[in-house]
């Protein structure tokens, strides 16, 4: 669905389906330049990263390997639980791989400063991260994402996988979440 079908959910539309793709492929570019001549791995983090994954993924004109992991840091709400916990693992053993991380958002870090830790305990050759998003008046962990596409204000958003209680993830545009939907 697009912005419009939800208009009265939303206080504004940050950034359309068509802006998305161009940094996406932006940031792909930047990406392959930089892992060249390199085995990559990407790995996204379920389950919002999975429209990012899918289309970077594609906009890279050569081969990498895709894994996912699931991981909790979140309850149903917009606020952080604190906890995070392994929903789902990789299948593929990182040992000695390049492994860059696929994210949606970064918001206070928690989730990705704990995976990132803990990826480079396996042994992985390299970890970096790609974010789409990034709030940095909300970061409380030490995070540094090799690669953001835009940094935002620190306000809810959703669409483009980003979700308000499951809902919103398949909007095309990435908008704020009007307040009256979850106050
Ligand atoms: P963290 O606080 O650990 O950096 O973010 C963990 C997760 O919280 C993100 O991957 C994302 O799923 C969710 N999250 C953080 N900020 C937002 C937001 O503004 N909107 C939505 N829908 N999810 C968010
Ligand atoms: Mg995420
Ligand atoms: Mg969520």
């Amino acid at each position: 669905m697009r912005a419009e079908d939800v208009k009265d959910d939303l206080v504004n539309v940050l950034f359309t389906e068509e802006q998305i793709h161009g940094k996406l492929a932006e940031m792909a570019k930047q990406i392959e330049a930089d892992y060249e001549g390199k085995d990559l791995l990407i790995v996204g983090v379920l389950k919002g990263a999975a429209m990012v994954m899918a289309d970077m993924a594609r906009s890279f004109t050569r081969h990498v390997d895709m894994d996912w992991m699931a991981v909790a840091s979140y309850g149903s709400g917009t606020k952080s639980s604190g906890v995070v916990r392994i929903i789902k693992d990789l299948d593929i053993d990182i040992h000695g791989r390049h492994v860059l991380i696929i994210d949606e958002i970064i918001d206070t870090g928690l989730t990705l400063s704990w995976l990132t830790s803990s990826l480079r305990a396996r042994g992985a050759e390299s970890v970096e991260i790609a974010t789409l998003l990034r709030k940095p008046d909300a970061l409380q962990m030490p995070v540094d994402p090799k690669y953001v596409g835009w940094d935002i204000p620190n306000d809810f958003v959703v669409g483009y996988g980003l979700d308000y209680r499951e809902k919103y993830r398949n909007l095309r545009d990435i908008g704020t979440l009007a307040p009256h939907i979850y106050s």
